[in-house]
């Protein structure tokens, strides 16, 4: 077996490092799309929330106000059984008593009718509320599908993206020698898909720390493949790479 030129291999690992950063990129976003797709939806229903209790409460007020005009209807009725009962009378105490017992409940009753108003009002300005809601919510609605649409839309451009780029990397992969690649992939992986980095002027790319001069000759030899002794990249000189 003969042993491949570590320098052809680092510029076909150069391009895959390109491709697999791609890759990665999509990856990710491709993960956080459904996030920011349940955040759109919950939004969303969070304001059909607000709608709903709006009209819960006007329901509330409406059967506060029928209660309020039964109760109403009750002392109406009170007020005409008593008069009814004042012919039947034989002392001016007991006449004097039903009246006071009449002023009472008419009293009561302008208590009742000014809650009634009161409620009314309310009804009232629940009601334009909920107009002006429902208004917003057709909007809302319209942005929400809107912004839907675009997430949905950039999922299957990721995934078209990610095929395409995936039968790219095959090609390349089969070109590359399989002990290099098996390294390649192992840091790929435990490295947030950057296994492949440049150095320039002493520096690592990966971790931008320090690359000792002993390190950089050893690249320069080109006998094996050489790693950063922090971040634990492959290594390599980008003027010595033929791309
Ligand atoms: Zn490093």
């Amino acid at each position: 077996m003969t042993k491949p030129s570590i320098k052809d291999e680092i510029s076909k690992l150069v391009q895959l490092q390109n491709i697999d950063v791609k890759i990665f990129a999509l990856s990710k976003e491709k993960i956080e799309c459904p996030k920011i797709l349940d955040a759109i939806v919950s939004e969303f229903e969070s304001k059909k929330m607000m709608l709903k209790s709006l009209e819960d409460s006007k329901q509330k007020s409406i059967l506060k106000q029928k209660d309020k005009e039964g109760e109403l209807a009750g002392k109406e009725e009170a007020v005409k059984k008593a008069q009814g009962q004042m012919s039947l009378l034989k002392t001016n105490k007991e006449y004097q008593a039903k009246l006071t017992e009449i002023e009472g409940f008419k009293a009561d009753m302008s208590l009742i009718e000014e809650d009634i108003l009161k409620l009314m009002d309310v009804i009232d300005a629940a009601k334009k509320e909920i107009e002006s809601e429902k208004n917003n919510l057709v909007n809302e609605e319209k942005k929400f599908n809107e912004k839907k649409n675009i997430y949905n839309n950039r999922i299957k451009e990721i995934d078209g993206q990610i095929v395409d780029l995936t039968g790219k990397r095959k090609i390349l992969t089969d070109s590359v020698d399989k002990m290099i690649l098996k390294q390649y992939e192992h840091i790929l992986h435990g490295k947030d898909g950057l296994a492949l980095v440049k150095v320039k002027d002493n520096s690592c790319f990966g971790c931008h720390m320090t690359v000792p001069h002993q390190v950089v000759n050893e690249i320069k030899m080109y006998d094996r493949l050489i790693t950063c002794g922090i971040c634990a990249r492959i290594l390599y000189l980008e003027e010595d790479v033929n791309l």
